[in-house]
């Protein structure tokens, strides 16, 4: 028994992993990690602009994060997503021809869809609930930057950040309370 053989041999060390080495490395396989990924959020800034997301699987997390934010709203309706689907097919074609736009687009679908419920419903989404706004007429959060990565709620009356794009807290239903009506 000589432990050369065992040790030496390319194949012995290698059986560690029952698939090829090219196979469990790509790890972007079909299961993607989208799923955990919405909950972990915004990844860093270094996915986008290196590595080519397929612009279907952007559009996939930016669908996800503005439905995300409907519902914390209460306005995930049948209605509402259609109008989400709606904007991120207008999107794709944008997307397919400026990958880079993968970064932007989940705050231009944001806008998009705040644009066609405010048109056709009347619906102000989202409604600002920042303490720092008690009292105040109710109005609703903008997306900041307008154009550019990593899009946040804000409050532009009280300066106030309230929450990345797709991570906005679960809010009251209807507009808050009115003070003093
Ligand atoms: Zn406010």
């Amino acid at each position: 028994m000589s432990e050369h053989e065992a040790a030496g041999t390319g194949e012995a060390a290698g059986a560690g992993g029952p698939a090829g080495p090219g196979e469990t490395a790509g790890a972007g396989g079909p299961a993607g990690p989208g799923e955990a990924a919405g909950a972990g959020g915004d990844g860093g800034g270094d996915v986008g602009r290196g590595s080519r997301m397929p612009a279907t699987e952007g559009l996939l997390h930016a669908r996800a994060a503005v439905v995300h934010d409907l519902a914390a709203a209460g306005l995930d309706s049948p209605a509402a997503v259609d109008v989400v689907e709606d904007a991120v097919a207008g999107r794709r074609w944008w997307v397919e021809r400026w990958n880079q736009g993968l970064d932007v687009v989940a705050g231009q679908i944001a806008q998009d869809v705040q644009d066609r419920l405010l048109d056709d419903t009347g619906v102000r989404w989202p409604l600002c609930h920042a303490p720092e706004c008690d009292g105040r007429a109710f109005h609703s959060l903008a997306i900041v930057p307008e154009l550019g990565p990593d899009p946040h709620w804000v409050c532009e009356e009280a300066a106030v950040d309230v929450a990345p794009l797709g991570r906005l807290p679960r809010q009251p239903p209807g507009p808050p309370e009115l003070t003093g009506g």
